[in-house]
């Protein structure tokens, strides 16, 4: 297989895969390509333009973009959704998670920060909890 760059007789340019040279040339002389864009012909080789390349990481880009916008908003619905239900204790996280864990406060469900040493005490002693990716508030 054999990828060639290819343009209609309006300037369309667009990409197209062919056994080989030999059936590219083929189809083009027999009038069989036909442009995606505009369904025209008639189709001719058009160099590997850096172009080509450029429009496709533009749309690899957009792809990323896309992503990152659903990842937000899936973000965005977490954070809700641990506001809604559960208390901010802030910096005081490991402290009143450590409390719950040995029934020293009522157990519910708590939000906040924690340090990367806190974090590592209460993977020690067993204390439930995950981290979750937070998306600051003004970002929203
Ligand atoms: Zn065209």
């Amino acid at each position: 297989m054999i990828r060639f760059a290819l343009k209609c007789a309006c300037g369309h340019r667009f990409e197209s895969w062919f056994r080989d040279n030999a059936a590219c040339e083929e189809l083009m002389a027999a009038g069989h390509l036909t442009c995606p864009a505009c369904g025209g012909g008639p189709v001719s080789k058009a160099p590997m333009a850096p172009f080509v390349a450029s429009a496709r990481s533009a749309e690899r880009a957009e792809t990323e973009a896309k992503l990152d916008e659903r990842l937000r908003a899936a973000l965005i619905k977490l954070r809700d959704a641990v506001e809604s239900s559960s208390e901010n204790v802030g910096t005081a996280f490991a402290e009143e998670a450590r409390k719950i864990h040995y029934g020293e406060a009522p157990k519910r469900a708590i939000y906040g920060d924690a340090t990367s040493e806190e974090i590592e005490e209460l993977t020690e002693e067993e204390v439930e909890f995950s981290r979750i990716p937070w998306l600051p508030k003004g970002n929203s």
